[in-house]
């Protein structure tokens, strides 16, 4: 799923340059429908633009995601990656076939963060949920 928000407009209104690294890796990341690693995100720009090395790669994936413009994964015992993501609060549905991510919104389980905070004491100030399984190709092979 791609979301085209605008990512110019965000740059700049929080004073960064979309520079034409910037841009490439942007337009790379919008395109995509799975998280990325670092590594891949650069191997992937590296035949059109083998100038943008896996630094910059890294520096503006920190940056984009300090601006709420990508979605975060840290599978465990994997690499961190990214994928751009609508803004508001959302969970993602993971294939483990493709990798493929789906972001969707609402149906939050809010009732059960107010039971357990009646359970447990806990004030509860964030939470993560996420659904991993087969998509709709993967889950026929
Ligand atoms: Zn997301
Ligand atoms: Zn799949």
């Amino acid at each position: 799923m791609t979301y085209s928000k605008d990512f110019a407009v965000k740059l700049k209104s929080s004073g960064y340059k979309l520079t034409p690294q910037r841009r490439a890796i942007i337009s790379s990341i919008l395109s995509s429908e799975r998280s990325l690693t670092p590594q891949e995100l650069h191997s992937s720009l590296v035949e059109k633009h083998p100038q943008i090395g896996l630094v910059t790669v890294y520096r503006t994936l920190e940056l984009l995601n300090r601006l709420g413009l990508l979605c975060e994964f840290q599978p465990q015992g994997s690499a961190r990656s990214f994928k751009a993501g609508p803004a508001e609060h959302h969970h993602h549905l993971v294939c483990r076939g493709c990798g493929e991510v789906v972001d969707f919104t609402g149906r939050c389980p809010i009732e059960l963060k107010t039971s357990l905070e009646r359970e447990t004491g806990f004030l509860i100030t964030d939470h993560q949920l996420e659904f991993a399984g087969y998509c709709r190709n993967c889950r026929g092979k």
